[in-house]
């Protein structure tokens, strides 16, 4: 075959130089390279922060100018690659089209030109437009949270670049960027910042910010549940704190909750910082969203991990920008799933 590589298709498969499938190699490659660069407009910007003080005004401008701008920047770079792809993202623009929402749009303006370059307003706010889409079943689209755990973010915690890949309702790629996550967790005071990848029935892989050797990923092997450690929201609006706790002490639990805002959550199951992972309803009205949880799925699910809500249903990515016939999140390393649901039905009466 006298070139390298065949395209079978504008998109997804690839036919390398002897004729083995190559999958999502090329989503692949331009998901890490988005999400490195909105890393950078996101640590730009936290690291302006003077938190106690925005936090004691309550000037969320900070996460905003963040916010826009990584979805600018992610949108920008998929469609520099894919130009027909959708994208369903957190954010639109409105905002910034306002009057009011000048002085910001400049900001993210600013931000956006420091790592991409030449664009314009009109191009910046199309881009981050371009995530309004609906979703669905048919097709392929990717879903972002240009930052996940915006409260974390503020608090100078931890939060997550959060994209994935969906396909016929299905999430095939995930890429989970985590600025201030400890490279290794036994050293919470060493370096930080992770970027995770999985890509269906590839596994999952971890790798610094600024070297891109991969290292594979699996969670825990622990059997006796008693043992396993759980993580949950930070922010008890997010996930009931109180039924977490009956339900670890249902399971013997004893080790002490680990609260971590953002995807990053996924993350230190699929790495094996912790077994288990509940996200528990505080509200009967609340429809999760996908853009906070495709990415973090395949990640932990390609590491070995298992996903539900909180009946053990699987997640439905399939019905639009919300997971609207799923009530919360279990996670675990698969191994504990079955007892852990067992727990969480009882003390949740579902
Ligand atoms: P976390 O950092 O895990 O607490 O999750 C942050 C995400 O929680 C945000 O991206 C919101 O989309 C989402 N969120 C907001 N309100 C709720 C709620 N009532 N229940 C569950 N998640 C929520
Ligand atoms: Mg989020």
């Amino acid at each position: 075959m006298p070139v390298e590589m065949i395209r079978a298709s504008d998109q997804g498969v690839f036919l390398s130089a002897q004729g083995s499938v190559v999958v999502y190699e090329k989503e692949r490659l331009v998901a890490i390279e988005a999400v490195g660069k909105a890393v950078l407009v996101c640590q730009t910007v936290q690291s302006t922060l003077v938190s106690a003080e925005t936090l004691a005004k309550k000037d969320k401008s900070p996460v905003t100018v963040a916010d826009f701008g990584a979805q600018a920047v992610v949108i920008s770079e998929l469609l520099k690659a894919f130009p027909g792809d959708k994208v369903v993202g957190e954010e639109d623009a409105s905002q910034l089209r306002t009057p009011e929402g000048a002085a910001i749009k400049d900001n993210v303006v600013r931000h956006v030109n420091a790592v991409l370059p030449n664009q314009s307003d009109d191009q910046i706010l199309a881009a981050i437009d371009h995530g309004t889409y609906s979703g669905g079943a048919r097709g392929r689209h990717w879903t972002l949270d240009p930052i996940d755990g915006t409260k974390g973010f503020l608090r100078g915690d931890q939060y997550a670049i959060a994209l994935a890949l969906i396909e016929n309702g299905h999430v095939v790629l995930g890429v989970l960027g985590c600025p201030n996550l400890p490279v290794d967790a036994a050293q919470p005071e060493g370096p930080r910042g992770c970027l995770f990848v999985a890509v269906k029935n590839e596994g999952a892989v971890v790798r610094t910010l600024d070297d891109p050797m991969e290292k594979p990923v699996s969670v825990t092997d622990i059997t006796d549940v008693s043992q396993a450690s759980f993580c949950e929201s930070v922010e008890a609006g997010h996930s009931s704190h109180g039924h977490a706790a009956e339900i670890a002490a249902r399971l013997g639990v004893t080790n002490p909750p680990f609260r971590i805002d953002s995807q990053c959550k996924y993350a230190a199951v699929a790495r094996g910082d912790a077994s288990i992972y509940l996200r528990l309803p505080t509200r009967a009205d609340y429809e999760e969203k996908i853009w906070d949880h495709a990415a973090g799925w395949m990640v932990v699910t390609e590491a070995g991990g298992q996903v539900s809500d909180i009946r053990g249903e699987p997640l439905d990515f399939s019905l639009g920008r919300t997971l609207r016939d799923n009530k919360g999140v279990v996670v675990t390393n698969g191994k504990l799933h079955d007892e852990v649901i067992e727990a969480v039905r009882t003390v949740l009466h579902v």
